[in-house]
């Protein structure tokens, strides 16, 4: 169904997720200090003018993780709108790029901090921000938007390997803090997600409980993001690789060829209709 928009809470940083297209996501990031604000991906810029205004926040910020249509073609317009806005991104193609970006570049956004965390594989120049606040008991939040991690799934490796994702999901975003509570990601794709993790391990209960509870939050039209990274590890097949499970199911041990053998088989994967 159609998702409405949800305002996580938080004491100094606050996540606005907008939903786009048909199964996109976009999110309005608040310093909640400053408020000072960026847009994640914003697919949709009208919606984003409007989310700005209703929180009366100042938006100086377009952070981009990979030139997809659906994911950067909305920044033009939105700087038509909003002159001024640093759009960062780590690829040349991304829409009105003004301040490409590499692995482990910091800025600030009012008093939170921001690193980008380069993932190529889904595309060759694919970004993740991590977003923390100094001196804060509040969890770092990541954005995994676009495609590299989902919620109990991967991006396609369009423009990379299985080598590539593998770095991006275990050795990057599988190593951040396991505090690292909030992963938000570009696209509603849980239910389908956990439907191919359920057939890649019939007997893992943490799938099926998940898959019920995502069924239930679509019948009430409500997203299933952010999860949180340590959930993750207990039922995305693409961050289980050493599970015995995952492996049977690949017949392969070496992670890196488990994770190769897991996408062709996702990409051959018909979901049952249920
Ligand atoms: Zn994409």
């Amino acid at each position: 169904g159609v998702r409405k928009s949800s305002l996580g809470e938080g004491a100094t940083m606050r996540v606005e997720l907008l939903p786009a297209l048909s199964d996109n996501y976009m999110y309005l990031l608040v310093d909640v200090e400053s408020r000072e604000a960026a847009v994640v991906d914003p697919v949709e810029p009208l919606k984003v003018v409007e989310a700005v205004k209703k929180h009366g926040v100042r938006l100086t910020t377009v952070l981009t993780t990979h030139h997809h249509w659906s994911i950067s073609n909305g920044n033009e317009k939105l700087l038509r709108m909003m002159p001024g806005l640093r759009v960062y991104g780590g690829d040349d193609r991304v829409n009105a790029l003004t301040k490409k970006v590499t692995h482990s570049h910091a800025f600030k956004l009012g008093t939170l901090n921001i690193k980008c965390l380069f993932t190529p594989c889904h595309t060759t120049g694919h970004v993740c921000y991590y977003v923390t606040k100094d001196n804060s008991s509040e969890p770092p939040a990541v954005f995994t938007e676009g495609d590299t991690l989902f919620v109990a799934g991967c991006g396609k490796f369009f423009e990379g390997t299985a080598e590539q994702m593998y770095k991006a999901l275990i050795e990057i975003l599988g190593r951040l803090p396991p505090e690292t509570k909030r992963v938000y990601c570009g696209h509603e794709y849980t239910i389908s997600n956990l439907k191919f993790a359920r057939h890649v391990e019939p007997d893992n209960d943490v799938i099926k409980n998940k898959l019920a509870w995502a069924k239930a939050r679509d019948d009430d039209d409500k997203p299933t993001v952010p999860s949180t990274l340590m959930d993750e590890f207990e039922y995305n097949p693409f961050l289980r690789l050493s599970e015995e499970g995952v492996q049977k199911f690949t017949g392969k041990t070496d992670p890196v060829e488990v994770l190769r053998a897991l996408q062709k088989e996702k990409e051959k994967f018909k979901k049952p209709k249920e």
